[in-house]
């Protein structure tokens, strides 16, 4: 007996591999593409030009399958957030930021991570789960929908959610080709953005995909990255500034450094002068975004004035730098408090 495939965790060459290796055409998946993710159509008795002894094969060897809606809530500033369950009984939030024109698409790549950054609350559990690819088109599938009801839609995606999107490189890579296929949705590469905590050996990845590259920096000397960020006694900042250089230089584009202000840890204007030492040589803008606070984590959001006083010296110095505004905060969406049902979110998480 032939295994069922979810359609929605193919792209287009694995479709075509499969009806190739059945003696079939190639372009038969440029057409199953074209009904599923543009024409929406997932029957495929009603795929007309499709041949009718082609088309009776396939319900035997496809399901379309997406991570189910739990719920959606949404926040007074038009934040929207979204719990997906992802099987197992494990759940996956993803959010929806509106920014100006923009409508920002904040996708999950796992439940849990194993980079164990200090300050996330993702990262204190252990990876639980990689999603798969059609679990990550699943989210936007579903949001973008969401959106259409109020004709909305997304403009852009950003691999900021919960997990490491390099530690399950092929279901997100493989999620990009689908969500890009010019066939299917032919969302625009450069409007995708995949933020990474460093690993290193694979962010080549990120250039060779043509989608942008965003970098958890979050401290300014090895010392203090070490101590936030374990991964970068693996890969440390020297070998991950070069990994930025290398992909600016590639794909002429700019490189996003996040930095995370912890109160008395990283959010002073020494730190932010060593800051710009790290990175002036490198095409970028820096995203500042004061700490969201969790319990027990340890760690305090700088006051106001900190905040300003880091970003001054930063602009002053010639740095292009943006300060994220918290979104999203009344329904628990801002950065770092996403989280899945399954451990639980304390009770006394500050909003
Ligand atoms: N794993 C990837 C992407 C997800 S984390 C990465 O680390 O880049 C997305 C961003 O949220 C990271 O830049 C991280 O530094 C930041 N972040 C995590 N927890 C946070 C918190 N509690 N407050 C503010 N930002 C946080
Ligand atoms: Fe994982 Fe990113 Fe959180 Fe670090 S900041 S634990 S890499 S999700």
């Amino acid at each position: 007996m032939q295994e069922f495939r979810n359609f929605y965790d193919l792209t287009m060459d694995e479709l075509g591999a499969l009806f190739a290796a059945d003696g079939k055409e190639k372009f038969r998946a440029q057409q199953l593409f074209k009904w599923v993710y543009d024409k929406k159509v997932t029957d495929f008795e009603q795929m007309s030009n499709l041949s009718k002894t082609f088309r009776a094969d396939l319900p035997g060897r496809f399901i379309f399958e997406m991570p189910r809606k739990v719920s959606e809530l949404k926040s007074v500033d038009g934040t929207r957030k979204f719990l997906f369950d992802v099987g197992d009984g494990m759940t996956v939030e993803s959010v929806l930021i509106p920014n100006d024109e923009r409508m920002t698409l904040c996708v999950s790549s796992e439940v849990g991570c194993n980079m164990a950054c200090r300050f996330c609350f993702t990262g204190k559990q252990k990876l639980k789960k990689r999603l798969t690819a059609g679990q990550i088109v699943g989210q936007f599938i579903q949001a973008n929908e969401s959106l259409a009801k109020d004709g909305l839609r997304i403009t852009n995606i950003v691999f900021m959610g919960m997990g490491e999107p390099l530690d399950n490189p092929e279901a997100v890579f493989g999620a990009i080709e689908i969500l890009c296929n010019d066939f299917g949705i032919n969302f625009s590469r450069r409007k995708i953005t995949v933020s990474t905590s460093g690993i290193v050996p694979l962010m080549h990845m990120i250039t060779d995909a043509g989608v942008r590259l965003a970098v958890s920096l979050n401290a300014s000397n090895d010392e203090i990255r070490d101590f936030v960020m374990p991964i970068n006694k693996k890969w440390n900042l020297t070998e991950l500034l070069d990994a930025c250089s290398k992909h600016a230089k590639e794909s002429g584009d700019r490189v996003t450094f996040e930095y995370v202000l912890l109160k008395g840890v990283t959010d002073s204007v020494e730190q932010a002068r060593e800051v710009w030492k790290l990175v002036r040589h490198i095409p970028c803008k820096i995203n500042i975004i004061p700490f969201n606070e969790h319990p027990s984590s340890g760690f305090e959001r700088p006051a106001d004035e900190t905040v300003r006083r880091f970003q001054n010296e930063l602009i002053r110095l010639g740095a292009h730098v943006l300060l994220r505004k918290t979104m999203g905060r009344d329904i628990f969406a801002a950065c770092g408090q996403l989280t899945s049902v399954y451990e639980g979110r304390p009770e006394t998480m500050t909003v």
